[in-house]
């Protein structure tokens, strides 16, 4: 009890009760200010087209480059940063941040001009951001090019798109901008919604990746699932490919691009710029 009434001074001179909601704006509050300070960095992993081993993608994923912590991975903050709406600023953050590293890329590297940038999109930022304007000013901004650009849906996001998310998904996808549907296969989608979406391309979750190489009936989910995104016509990626033959199985089923510990872990920038020099860049499509 003496714990639940600790009470606190909050910045407006009132005494306020303790409680794990006030925790929650506590680390809201510490996540805004992280972004304000420039505290995170965008680390990017390759995606590589499976027949060649071409780069093809980078797609950027955040770490929090905590003063004290040292480098933060996303399991320890997204979920709070979209519970509280961090994410909003976070999101647009790394996706300017990643525009322009992409479009720096693209200036200082020949073969980088067929790169394709994936970032990945927060529920949040699609329903509460204003995320046409957002996207449509940091591609003018940073001069990267729309129809170089895929932002990333989770599963749960798409799954019953309302009225609104589908008219701002299809204002970006008529300026150029493309969309992937992350962690396909875990969420509880109709495979209907796919038709009601200008998606383009499938991501499947690296769940249905892990045990191909090791049990018939994964290979088999794993089979269907690559066919099912070639049926609606879409691009698909298989994340998680952790050993050669997961990789050589994937192409075997027909899945052309892939994502894994196999090929490249997510790394600095100047890691990728150094892949990218040395590398055959294929263009997807
Ligand atoms: P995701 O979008 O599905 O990203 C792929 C995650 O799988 C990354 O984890 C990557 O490091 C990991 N991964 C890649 N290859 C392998 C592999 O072969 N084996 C295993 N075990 N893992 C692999 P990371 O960077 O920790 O990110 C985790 C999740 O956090 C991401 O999953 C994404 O949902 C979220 N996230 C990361 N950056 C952002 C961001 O900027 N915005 C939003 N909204 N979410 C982000
Ligand atoms: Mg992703
Ligand atoms: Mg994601
Ligand atoms: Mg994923």
């Amino acid at each position: 009890d003496t714990a639940m009434y600790a009470a606190k001074r909050s910045g407006r001179g009132q005494f306020q009760i303790y409680t794990p909601e006030l925790d929650t704006r506590a680390r809201d509050a510490e996540l805004r200010d992280a972004v304000e300070r420039g505290e995170f960095v965008v680390h990017f992993q390759p995606v590589v087209d499976l027949a060649t081993g071409a780069v093809s993608a980078a797609e950027a994923l955040v770490r929090w480059n905590h003063p004290e912590r040292g480098l933060v991975m996303p399991g320890d903050f997204i979920d709070v940063a979209e519970e509280t709406g961090a994410i909003v600023p976070l999101g647009e953050w790394v996706l300017r941040e990643a525009c322009r590293q992409a479009a720096a890329w693209r200036a200082d590297i020949p073969s980088a001009e067929g790169l394709w940038l994936t970032v990945n999109v927060s529920p949040q930022q699609v329903k509460k951001g204003n995320l046409v304007e957002v996207v449509t000013g940091i591609l003018t901004e940073t001069g990267f090019p729309a129809d170089r650009l895929v932002l990333e849906l989770t599963e749960h996001e798409v799954l019953e798109p309302d009225e609104v998310t589908v008219a701002r998904l299809e204002a970006l996808c008529a300026t150029g901008v493309s969309f992937a549907v992350d962690d396909f296969g875990t969420g509880h989608a109709a495979i209907n919604y796919l038709r009601r979406l200008p998606v383009q391309v499938l991501k499947i979750d690296r769940s249905f990746v892990a045990g191909i190489d090791e049990s018939p009936q994964q290979y088999a989910i794993a089979d269907a699932v690559v066919a099912l995104g070639a049926a609606f016509g879409l691009h698909v990626v298989a994340e998680g490919i952790e050993r050669p033959e997961q990789a050589r199985q994937l192409l075997a089923m027909g899945c052309r691009y892939g994502q894994g510990f196999h090929f490249h872990r997510p790394q600095p920038p100047e890691q990728v710029a150094a892949l990218l020099r040395g590398a055959d860049i294929l263009i997807g499509r």
